[in-house]
């Protein structure tokens, strides 16, 4: 699939940049100082950029074209040779400022570098700029960023998603061939879904946390927001795998993602729950086209029915918000950058400073895990939810029992307007109704863009069953290139 018709430059696929790079037809340089130009130039209108690491990238495309020019490399160590790439700014790159567009972190300089981030260096890539996000990554448009929202590159009127809203707008900008975010409850697929390009969530385990601003730990997954599902699976094959600084990582064979054109019969089941009537007709209408070019294709469409996706919103926000009240406990005014001034005594220190530093969203979701979590209240909700959480694992076993993938859309509406939902948590909290049982069972799962002439953009998702993300990529490349 093309890049969306909103991009401002139009880069080849990743793998023939790192070709072109490694014979010499381009220079790391040149991408690096390419991206950084197009973010200047663009930027100003579109906020999907917090910082630049201008002189660190430069300093290491110079080192790559040094390497090159040398001849002493050996080209297969280096599949992304060259390439620019932008991280949302949950994601620590040393040396580099991460704030996690919360106050909390304004100003701290990552001391070391995410191992996801540090694998995708290691094969070549650069990061050249910080992307704006939901502050923690809490939320579904970017408004909740402490540094200003970013704009939806096909209409700047509306929100882009979120929370990687600055990552999934860099990408449909064209400001580097790929991007990078994070999926605690679909932050990846909807944005990518509300500005038509393709996002992937994995296997949770799949790719390292470690360096990721934690949200809720049972969740939180770090993906690739690209342009195509090809370019995807080449950064999925480098990112994956065991890392002993998350013991929650799981191992993964570096030639699975290699082998994505092999296009098998697949039964996509059509999930019933997902087609509510919360869904506007038109996004029903793309699921439906969806399916029926898979049946041109000869592959078999089912319905199939997870009942427990009704109360998987409740579920989630009963979850994320006690795991995350106990991951944004350490940001206490003592440990990492902002402390409040004028405080008597260190209890003092720790309210004023989480009163002030954390936002009107981290205050709200901390309220709410807290109270779930309390004595009190343990029964009827945490352990409540997790039993529904059980419940709908289950659910999503036996429906991949009779089928390969299901399918179903990203959001339930194309992006909204900006300030369209900030006075109203619970309608912005249902916005992530189609994505966040993927979440809560663990799966691969992708959002498809479907651009039509000049309509906003939506997202077909396309839902894997565990470890197979592989086979999600295989099935997703197969509506590429649609006529729509
Ligand atoms: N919109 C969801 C939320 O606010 C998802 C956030 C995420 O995936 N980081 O929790």
């Amino acid at each position: 699939m093309s890049q969306s018709s909103v991009a401002v430059f139009s880069w080849p696929k990743i793998n023939d940049i790192a070709l072109s790079v490694a014979d010499g037809s381009m220079t790391a340089v040149a991408n690096v100082e390419k991206a950084l130009s197009l973010i200047r130039e663009y930027d100003n209108t579109y906020h999907a950029i917090l910082s630049t690491c201008e002189e660190l990238a430069l300093e290491k495309a110079k080192k790559i074209d040094d390497m090159v020019a040398s001849g002493e490399w050996n080209a297969e160590e280096y599949p992304l040779l060259g390439v620019p790439f932008i991280a949302k700014d949950n994601l620590l790159v040393k040396g580099t400022e991460t704030t996690a567009a919360s106050n909390m972190l304004k100003g701290f300089v990552a001391p070391y570098t995410a191992t996801a981030v540090q694998r995708l260096e290691n094969a070549g890539a650069i990061c050249v700029g910080k992307a704006n996000l939901d502050a923690f990554a809490h939320g579904g448009s970017t408004e909740n960023s402490d540094f200003g929202v970013t704009k939806n590159p096909h209409d700047t009127g509306r929100v882009p998603g979120g929370s990687s809203g600055g990552s999934a707008a860099a990408m449909a900008l064209g400001y580097t061939p790929f991007t990078l975010g994070t999926d605690t409850g679909g932050s990846i697929r909807q944005p990518a879904s509300f500005c038509g390009v393709v996002g992937f969530k994995p296997t949770y385990g799949r790719v390292s946390r470690s360096g990721a601003v934690a949200m809720a730990s049972s969740t939180d997954v770090i993906g690739p927001i690209t342009s195509n599902t090809e370019d995807t699976a080449l950064i999925m094959s480098v990112m994956s795998g065991k890392d002993e600084l998350d013991s929650t990582t799981i191992d993964s064979d570096p030639n699975e993602f290699r082998n994505v054109s092999d296009k098998k019969s697949v039964t996509v089941g059509v999930v019933k729950e997902l087609l509510s009537d919360a869904v506007a007709p038109e996004i029903r209408e793309e699921v439906e086209a969806a399916a029926q070019a898979y049946r041109d294709n000869g592959h078999k469409v089912v319905e199939v029915s997870i009942p427990t996706i009704d109360v998987a919103l409740a579920t989630y926000y009963v979850l994320v918000p006690a795991e995350l009240s106990s991951n944004l406990s350490r940001h206490d005014g003592q440990r990492y950058q902002y402390s409040a001034d004028d405080t008597a005594t260190l209890e003092e220190s720790y309210e004023k400073s989480r009163t002030s530093g954390f936002g009107r969203e981290a205050k709200r979701r901390i309220m709410l895990g807290t109270y779930v979590l309390s004595s009190g209240f343990y029964d009827a909700y945490y352990k409540k939810a997790q039993k529904a959480r059980t419940k709908l694992i289950s659910e999503f076993n036996k429906a991949f029992e009779t089928c390969d993938v299901l399918l179903g859309p990203t959001t339930p509406s194309v992006a909204f307007k900006i300030g369209e939902l900030t006075d109203d948590p619970i309608q912005m909290y249902a916005q992530d109704i189609m994505t966040v049982s993927v979440n809560l069972a663990g799966l691969p799962a992708i959002s498809m863009p479907v651009v039509r002439n000049s309509s906003m953009p939506i997202g077909v998702q396309i839902i894997g069953q565990h470890k197979k993300d592989a086979q999600v990529l295989e099935v997703a490349s197969l509506l590429e290139g649609r006529e729509s």
